[in-house]
């Protein structure tokens, strides 16, 4: 289901431009448009969920993580970290569930 007042709905139905890196029949990893290190990108299921707590669908999980690690290697990153922010006080500002790649820099921990 596409909700239509979401940004990342938009971009998973092309109606929203995005620099796509990978895409499959579930998932869409596209560039952050903000990105808060040299390589930032983000991966979304195609449906809307509001989080991750909304999925039940353990293979779709399984899916978009899969999909981050193939995304990962197309922008040729080998260190990376993968971080979910699940609900405002975790900094989870986009209400569509997805998943940062970030990389091509040292990351601290623990994170702010
Ligand atoms: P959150 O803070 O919810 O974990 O992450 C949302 C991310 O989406 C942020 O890193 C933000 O820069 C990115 N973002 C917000 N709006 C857009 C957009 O329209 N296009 C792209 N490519 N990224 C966006
Ligand atoms: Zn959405």
């Amino acid at each position: 289901m596409i909700k239509h007042d979401c940004i990342f709905c938009k971009i998973a139905a092309g109606q929203s431009q995005s620099r796509i890196i990978y895409e499959d029949e579930k998932a869409i990893a596209f560039h952050d448009m903000y990105p808060q290190a040299p390589v930032h990108a983000l991966v979304i299921p195609k449906e809307h969920f509001d989080s991750i707590k909304s999925v039940t669908d353990d293979t779709l999980l399984g899916h978009l993580f899969t999909a981050a690690k193939k995304a990962a290697e197309k922008l040729g990153i080998n260190d990376y970290r993968l971080v979910v922010n699940t609900g405002s006080k975790s900094g989870q500002t986009v209400f569509h569930l997805h998943i940062h790649i970030l990389g091509g820099r040292y990351m601290t921990w623990p994170p702010g």
